[in-house]
C-alpha cells in the first residue's frame, strides 16, 4: 500500500482559469478529490491517504517540517505501507524534501511531488505526478536512495534537486542523476519541540551591515550568508559578523551562484571562524545548519556535514 500525505500546493490549488490567475490560491481541494482526478490510480497501487497540512507551502515554517516528518515517522512504523508519496507546494518543497532526507533513515521509501498547474487548469499536471510519484515510491529502484522527488515525468534526489525556474512543467533540476543518490538520515534521531533560528541574508551591492546585527537581535543562533561570486564577503559587513561570531552565533559563507564555495578560497574561514557551504544553495545550507545546532554538532562536526556530498 502507498500511503499519501497532502500538505497542499498548487497541486490541491484552483486558479478559475478564467481569471488569468488573478484567482489563483493553492491547496483548497481535500486530498480525496485529487486523488479521484488520477486515472490509473487505482491499478497502480493501493492507496491510504491523510491530510496533514493545507498551504500554500510559500508559507511553510520550519515547524511545519516537524509536523511532516512525524507523519512520515507514523506511517513508517506500518508494515502495510510500502511507500509514501508527499503532496506539497513547489516553491519550497526541495527544503521539505532536503529536511527529510537529513532526518530520515533509509527505509520505506519517500517521494514527493507537486505540480506548476493548479487542479482545476484544462492540461493539469498534478494527476500525472502523483501518479508517477506513487509509482516510483512502489519500486525497487527507490529503496535505499533517501527522499525522491518527481516532477514532470523526471525523479530527483532531494540534496541536488532546485526549482530553477519560475514557471514551466520543467522547472525542477538537479546536477546530479538520483540513481547515484544514498539514503542520509544522520539526524534521524532528532527529538525537538522546535529548530533553531538561522537566517538568510543575500550578498548584494550595497547590503547594509545592519542586517547582520537585526537578525542576531531578533534571536538567529545562525546565520547563512547568501552572498555574490565565490561567496565573497563585503569589506563593511566584517566588523558586525565578528560580533555575531563573538556572541555565539554560527557564520555561513554560501552563494548566490551555483557552487561551489570552498573553504579558506577567497576568505580566511579558519581566521574569521565562519563554515562554508560547499555546493550546497543557501535555503539547503540553512537546513543543514539547523540541523547541526539542534543536534550540538561541533563546528568540525558541522563543517563536514555541509560538505558530504
Ligand atoms: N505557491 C505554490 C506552493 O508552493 C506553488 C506551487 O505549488 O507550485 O504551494
Amino acid at each position: 500500500m502507498i500511503h499519501i500525505l497532502a500538505t497542499g500546493g498548487t497541486i490541491a490549488g484552483e486558479a478559475d482559469p478564467t481569471s488569468g490567475g488573478s484567482r489563483y490560491k493553492a491547496g483548497v481541494r481535500p486530498v480525496g478529490a485529487l486523488l479521484a482526478s488520477v486515472p490509473g490510480l487505482a491499478e497502480a497501487a493501493e492507496i491510504s491517504a491523510e491530510q496533514i497540512l493545507a498551504l500554500d507551502s510559500k508559507d511553510m515554517t520550519p515547524a511545519d517540517w516537524l509536523v511532516i516528518l512525524a507523519a512520515v515517522r507514523r506511517a513508517r512504523l506500518d508494515p502495510a505501507i510500502d511507500g509514501i508519496v508527499i503532496l506539497h507546494g513547489t516553491d519550497t518543497l526541495e527544503e521539505t524534501a532536503y529536511f527529510l532526507h537529513l532526518t530520515l533513515p533509509a527505509g520505506t521509501p519517500v517521494v514527493l511531488t507537486g505540480a506548476m498547474r493548479p487542479a482545476d487548469h484544462p492540461e493539469a499536471d498534478g494527476p500525472a505526478n502523483l501518479l508517477a510519484a506513487v509509482r516510483l515510491a512502489s519500486s525497487r529502484e527507490a529503496r535505499g536512495k533517501g527522499v525522491l522527488v518527481v516532477m514532470n515525468g523526471a525523479a530527483h534526489d532531494a540534496r541536488h534537486l532546485i526549482k530553477a525556474r519560475t514557471s514551466g512543467l520543467d522547472a525542477f533540476e538537479s546536477a546530479e542523476a538520483w540513481t547515484a543518490a544514498q539514503a542520509d538520515g544522520r539526524f534521524a534521531d532528532l527529538d525537538v519541540a522546535s529548530l533553531p533560528r538561522v537566517d538568510i541574508l543575500p550578498g548584494y551591492a550595497g547590503a547594509p551591515a545592519r542586517l547582520i546585527d537585526a537578525c542576531v537581535t531578533d534571536g538567529a543562533r545562525g546565520l547563512v550568508l547568501a552572498l555574490a561570486g565565490h561567496g565573497s564577503v563585503p569589506a563593511s559587513w566584517l566588523p558586525g559578523l565578528r560580533l555575531a561570531r563573538d556572541q555565539g552565533v554560527a557564520i555561513l559563507r554560501a552563494s548566490r551562484c551555483a557552487g561551489p564555495v570552498t573553504r579558506n578560497a577567497n576568505a580566511d574561514d579558519d581566521g574569521e571562524g565562519w563554515l562554508t557551504a560547499g555546493d550546497l544553495p543557501p535555503p539547503k545550507a540553512r537546513i543543514a545548519l539547523m540541523l547541526a545546532l539542534a543536534s550540538r554538532f561541533s563546528a568540525a562536526e558541522t563543517q563536514a556535514l555541509l560538505l558530504r556530498p
